[in-house]
């Protein structure tokens, strides 16, 4: 009987190994941390979950937020394009709400229901000196070990639209003091400088507000830069409302002064990521071969929030080639199961890379602004977000814009 092993709790780990462990593969689920040392790290990543990963999250029967999410989820997107007080805006009520967990909550939760169900655990961090030894106890191991781990066995790919360098600083936090106005979702502003994201989070203590910025290094919004929490948490806050004050007025306005602030000292992640993607599969001095999943595959900036959905859609890729073929992890399986899994998550690398461009692309401006004005295109933006693939379709070239839209004007002109 095959048995897998998997490096890393996280998304794609968490994912693959629950999707295995209900085909009734045998799994081994490497995690770092115990679900107690997980709660208690940390912030990593304040990400949101698109209907598509909802509907697996519904498969795997680990939708454990759906009563808080009913009136705390992103439900809404509102987008601002340019400078405040006149930014182009439009507003996108979802098919289905996407939702955001505080990753310690979400990813410890997964991890128990994984070993409650009867799945191992092996608690600790892999060494990279580690990885051959398992090679041989498992059939196949797959590294999962996010954007920091073990990535140096897999040779960045060839070809991809690799970046050598951040494209953003990245500060995210969860804060209190701060109101959500309805219809609640995301507000999500593009400025000359970077970007702000202000979501709703279910977390330890409730509902509260993400705040996270993308800024670009050098930009208008780059004097949250080198200001870190952990040295001064009281400037740091003074910051972030005075970079509100400036960029995002409107979010400014929603801020209670007496209650402000980032609601743990654990609260909050400040770096960068360099966008790349990775040729997902390796062979070890044994000979044996690994696979990548997830941000070991591909790391996107999470500036369209497509990192754990992808990394979710490709451990369930991974899982089904497990299932429909287990003669042998060979090259010729890696191979093979590697370019299903890029043919997914090219798309929203593609699209990501391409939105980091500041000022925006010349057809994405264009693209925003007639989502201002017709609502079908609004909607199609919006719900896109878990089906990257489209978006990055319509994005792809100015051709493509103009087509789709001259294709919305012909199908007006016929009615
Ligand atoms: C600020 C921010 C906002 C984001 N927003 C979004 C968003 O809105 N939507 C979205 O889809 N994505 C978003 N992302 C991206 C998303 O968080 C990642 O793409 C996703 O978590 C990747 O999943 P993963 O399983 O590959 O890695 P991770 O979730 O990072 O998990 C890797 C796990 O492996 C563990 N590990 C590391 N080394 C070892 C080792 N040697 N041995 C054992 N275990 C190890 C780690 O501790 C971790 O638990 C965001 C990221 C950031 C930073």
């Amino acid at each position: 009987m095959t048995h897998v092993g998997i490096i890393g709790a996280g998304i794609g780990g968490l994912y693959l190994a629950l999707y295995l462990q209900q085909q009734g593969v045998s799994v081994t689920l490497h995690a770092d941390r115990t679900p107690d040392e997980l709660r208690q790290s940390r912030l990593p990543n304040t990400a949101t979950y698109w209907s598509a990963m909802r509907q697996r999250e519904r498969q795997l029967g680990v939708n454990h937020w759906d009563e808080q999410a009913a009136d705390w989820s992103v439900r809404h997107l509102h987008l601002r394009i340019g400078p405040e007080p006149e930014p182009l805006r439009f507003h996108v009520e979802l098919d289905e709400a996407g939702l955001t967990v505080d990753h310690r909550l979400y990813a410890s939760r997964l991890l128990e229901d994984f070993a409650d169900r009867g799945g191992e655990v092996v608690y600790g961090p892999v060494r990279p000196e580690s990885l051959e030894p398992l090679s041989e106890e498992y059939d196949l191991v797959v590294v999962s070990a996010g954007r920091g781990g073990l990535t140096d066995l897999f040779p960045r790919r060839e070809g991809a639209a690799n970046f050598t360098q951040p494209q953003r600083f990245l500060c995210s936090g969860i804060y209190r003091g701060i109101e959500l106005p309805p219809p609640v979702g995301t507000y999500l502003s593009f400025v000359p400088g970077g970007e702000l994201f202000h979501v709703p989070v279910i977390t330890f203590d409730g509902n509260r507000s993400v705040l996270f910025f993308e800024i670009v290094p050098g930009g208008e919004l780059d004097a949250l830069l080198n200001v870190r929490y952990e040295e001064d948490p009281r400037k740091f806050d003074r910051t972030v409302l005075q970079l509100l004050e400036k960029a995002f007025p409107e979010t400014r306005a929603l801020v209670d002064d007496a209650s402000f602030g980032v609601n743990r000292p654990q609260d909050i992640l400040q770096g960068a990521i360099t966008p790349t993607a990775r040729r997902g599969y390796a062979q070890l001095p044994n000979g044996k071969w690994v696979m990548a999943l997830g941000d070991v595959h591909v790391v996107n900036d999470p500036l369209l929030a497509q990192g754990a959905n992808a990394a979710s859609a490709c451990a369930f890729l991974l899982g089904e080639a497990i299932v429909a073929d287990d003669l042998a992890f060979d090259e010729m399986w890696c191979r093979r199961t590697e370019a299903a899994l890029w043919a997914y998550a090219q798309n929203p690398f593609d699209w990501t890379n391409y939105m980091l461009r500041d000022p925006l692309p010349a057809n994405v401006a264009r693209l925003m602004a007639a989502a201002t004005q017709d609502q079908r295109v609004a909607d199609e933006f919006g719900n896109n977000f878990a089906t990257p693939e489209r978006n990055w379709n319509i994005l792809a070239s100015p051709e493509r814009t103009d087509a789709y839209l001259s294709r919305l004007a012909d199908e007006d002109r016929a009615r």
